[in-house]
């Protein structure tokens, strides 16, 4: 049976979704799991978001992770993305140490005869979290020396920033907002494949998921949809919406 990967991303705190997506990655011929960035609640002005980030981190998404892998392991990976506050790093990393999942921001890890690569920076945009965004020519930078870890063509890479002027990166008002670094680190690199996030309505904007740079297929589900896809067949490719 083709093992399959489960990706998800800009949950956002959501536990409706989150459950959700443990349903689908429970699943037998599921080989791993994903989760792109954006993991925590939504900023707020209102309140202490930084407790409320680091409340779900340790309240709810570690101790569900755990129960997950002791009822069906799999190999998980996760980030950060710009939404997410890095002070909480240490919250967080409490679950790597424990061995539930591995955090992949800048780094690679093998995955069943492919590797997995991770990036939670984001291009400069009016956000207001500042904690992962960086200048084109810096990511260019980083994306050149993680691509250095592995081979691209055998690399999955979650990069949050989608890349710019594609199906993945439109916003409500039409514009394309996306990273040029990203964009041009595919056109070079060639991935086997890139996943993305961010730009939730971008699915939604564009009428597609999915994008082609030279060979490569680049995807964003959009907020809080599930995608699916076969480890060595990327012709086994679905987006589920929750
Ligand atoms: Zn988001």
């Amino acid at each position: 049976m083709e093992k399959v990967i489960v990706f998800a991303t800009d949950l956002h705190g959501e536990i409706y979704q989150y459950e959700k997506v443990f349903e689908v990655a429970a699943g037998k011929n599921v080989k791993a799991l994903v989760i792109g960035g954006d993991i925590g609640p939504f900023l707020s002005v209102i309140g202490d978001i930084a407790g409320y980030q680091k409340d779900f981190i340790s309240s709810y998404l570690i101790p569900r992770l755990k129960d997950f892998q002791k009822k069906t392991p799999k190999d998980v990976f996760l980030m950060m993305g710009n939404d997410d506050l890095k002070m909480n790093m240490e919250a967080l990393e409490k679950g790597e140490k424990e061995g539930t999942f591995k955090i992949i921001n800048q780094k690679v890890y093998p995955l069943g005869g492919k590797y997995i690569a991770g990036y939670s920076f984001v291009n400069e945009a009016p956000i207001l979290i500042k904690d992962w965004e960086k200048s084109e020519s810096l990511i260019e930078d980083d994306l050149e020396r993680l691509s250095d870890k592995s081979d691209p063509r055998k690399t999955i890479y979650s990069m949050h920033a989608p890349p710019i002027g594609t199906n993945l990166d439109i916003i409500f008002s039409g514009d394309h907002v996306g990273s040029r670094a990203v964009r041009e680190f595919i056109e070079k690199k060639q991935p086997y494949l890139t996943l993305h996030g961010h730009i939730h309505e971008s699915p939604r904007m564009s009428g597609s998921w999915k994008d082609i740079i030279g060979e490569t297929i680049s995807v964003n589900p959009g907020k809080g949809s599930i995608l699916v896809f076969g480890l060595n067949d990327l012709n086994i490719m679905e987006v589920m919406t929750v």
